[in-house]
C-alpha cells in the first residue's frame, strides 16, 4: 500500500476481487487451480484495464484534461473501458482502432467490444490502411489540440508506469487473500500483451518482499522479445516508485509458445480452453487473451511442465465481451 500513496487514484474497481477455488477444472487438469476475478472489476463489464484507468484517469483529471485519446485493435477492451471511463468522469473519448488481420470478419468489425464503444459514446476513428497508427494518432492529437480541446493520450493497453500501478493494488489484494484463506501458490499464469499487467503485480510483489513466481504466456510475440519488454517497463515501474530498479531483475517470466499467428488470431488450443473453462467452471474466458493464457496453463499441465498438484492461481483479465466478435471460430 505505501509505494502507492503517493498517487493520485480514482475509485471504479468493486475490489477486492473474488479469489476462487476450480475444483472441476483442477480434476481435469491434475493440478489444484484457483481464479483471481478480475473479469469482475466493474466498469462496462470489467477487466484488468479498470484498475489501470483508476490512475490514468487522476493523472487526465490532474492535468486538467477534457479528452482521453487511446489506441488498440477494433476488439480492444482497453478501449471500450477506456470509452466507459471517459463517460463516468466525464471527458470525451477518442478512439483509434485498427484492423487486425486474420481474424473473423463476420462480426468483428460491429459487435462485441466495437458495438459497446458506440454505446458509451466514445468517437471511434479507424486507422486507413496504409497508415501508422502511431502518425494516426499524432495527427488527431494535433487536430484536437488546434481545437482548443485537452486531449490526454494514454497508451495502447493502458501500459505505461502509471497504468502499471493499478496491478500492484492488484498484487497487495492477492497477497492479502492468500493470507486470509491462508494459501501458497507456486505459481501465478496471466495473459501478457502490452506488460502493464504483468509489470504491476511483478512490482507490487517486489515492493512487499513476496516471491511468487509469475509466468506471463504472450498473446502476441516471442517469448524473449516479451520478456525484454516487461522488464524495461518494470524497472521504470520500480523507479517511480521509489524502489532499486535492479530488484526487479531475474523476476520476469514469458512463455511465446502459445499465441499461434499472432494478435488476435485464435488457435485450437484456445478455442478448446474457452470451451473446457466454461463446461467445467461456468466461467467467460476470452479468444485474445485469457483463452491463450489457459491454453498455455492447459499445456504446460499437460506435458508436466507445471508438476502435478502444483497449486496455481490464473489471473482472469477479462475480455469475454469479445466472444461476440469471434463467432464464426465457434461454429
Ligand atoms: C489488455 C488485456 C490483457 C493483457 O494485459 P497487458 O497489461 O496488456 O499485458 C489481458 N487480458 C485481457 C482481457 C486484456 O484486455
Amino acid at each position: 500500500m505505501s509505494v502507492l500513496k503517493q498517487f493520485a487514484k480514482v475509485s471504479i474497481s468493486h475490489g477486492p476481487t473474488p479469489m476462487e477455488h476450480l475444483p472441476r477444472l483442477s480434476a481435469v487438469l491434475n493440478c489444484n487451480l484457483y481464479i483471481k476475478r478480475d473479469d469482475c472489476t466493474g466498469l462496462a463489464g470489467g477487466g484488468n484495464k479498470t484498475r489501470k484507468l483508476e490512475y490514468l484517469i487522476a493523472d487526465a483529471k490532474a492535468l486538467n484534461a477534457d479528452t482521453l485519446v487511446t489506441v488498440g485493435g477494433i476488439q480492444s477492451n482497453h478501449a471500450r473501458q477506456t470509452a466507459a471511463a471517459a463517460a463516468k468522469f466525464g471527458f470525451d473519448c477518442e478512439l483509434i482502432l485498427e484492423d487486425v488481420e486474420g481474424t473473423p470478419k463476420k462480426s468483428y468489425y460491429q459487435n462485441g467490444n466495437v458495438l459497446l464503444d458506440h454505446l458509451l459514446g466514445a468517437n471511434v476513428h479507424r486507422v486507413p490502411e496504409g497508415i501508422e497508427s502511431d502518425t494516426f494518432t499524432a495527427g488527431l492529437m494535433a487536430s484536437l489540440k488546434a481545437a482548443g480541446k485537452k486531449p490526454y493520450l494514454i497508451p495502447m493497453g493502458g501500459s505505461n508506469e502509471i497504468g502499471s500501478l493499478g496491478y500492484i493494488d492488484c498484487a497487495n489484494e492477492i497477497i492479502k487473500q492468500i493470507k486470509e484463506d491462508v494459501l501458497s501458490f507456486d505459481q501465478i499464469i496471466l495473459a501478457t500483451g502490452s506488460t502493464g499487467t504483468q509489470t504491476g503485480l511483478l512490482a507490487g510483489f517486489i515492493a512487499e518482499d513476496v516471491d511468487i513466481p509469475v509466468l506471463g504466456i504472450c498473446v502476441s510475440r516471442p517469448g524473449n522479445e516479451q520478456e525484454q519488454l516487461v522488464q524495461s517497463l518494470l524497472e521504470k515501474t520500480l523507479a517511480m516508485i521509489g524502489l532499486d530498479s535492479t530488484l526487479g531483475h531475474n523476476k520476469v517470466f514469458a512463455n511465446g509458445d502459445y499465441y499461434g499467428e499472432g494478435y488476435g488470431i485464435s488457435t485450437a488450443q484456445t478455442i478448446e480452453a474457452i470451451k473446457l473453462v466454461a463446461s467445467t467452471e461456468g466461467i467467460l474466458l476470452d479468444p485474445v487473451y485469457t483463452g491463450k493464457a489457459m491454453a498455455g496453463l492447459i499445456a504446460l499441465c499437460r506435458n508436466k511442465s507445471i508438476a502435478p498438484d502444483s497449486t496455481i492461481l490464473f489471473i482472469h483479465t477479462g475480455g469475454s465481451q469479445g466472444l461476440f466478435a469471434y463467432q464464426d471460430i465457434f461454429y
